[in-house]
């Protein structure tokens, strides 16, 4: 590995890396990658503060909690999104379900019992 990065430091223009659409041009390629790893932190950012205000939302719409179908734990977590969107979430072993009630919301968690889904992977909310 030594060897490439060496090789390249002294031949700067056969490192595939410096090149961009055709044309070498270090210092370009730098400033896009610069760029690039800018917007990989503001996009953890804005996904941070989404996650920061559904997380904010659950504990306001939190009002049940009962015992989960798939794990047994007391730990599925039912919270009224709004009126029309009911959510059910297992804080134990992830399962999850939702509906336009919390009947439906329940019915659709015990339906996926098995099925491996885990909110935390990527929630419906
Ligand atoms: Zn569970």
């Amino acid at each position: 590995m030594g060897e490439w990065s060496d090789y390249f430091e002294d031949f700067p223009e056969e490192n595939p890396a410096n090149w961009v659409n055709g044309k070498f041009d270090p210092q370009l390629r730098e400033q896009l990658n610069r760029e690039a790893a800018q917007q990989a932190v503001a996009n953890l950012e804005v996904r941070q503060l989404i996650m920061n205000a559904k997380r904010d939302r659950k504990a306001k719409a939190l009002f049940d909690t009962a015992v989960c179908p798939q794990c047994g734990e007391h730990k599925l977590n039912s919270y009224r999104i709004s009126e029309t969107f009911y959510l059910c979430e297992c804080q134990e072993c992830g399962i999850y379900g939702a509906g336009a009630t919390h009947d439906d919301a329940v019915a659709k968690t015990a339906d996926s019992i098995g099925e491996g889904l885990d909110w935390r992977d990527g929630s419906l909310y």
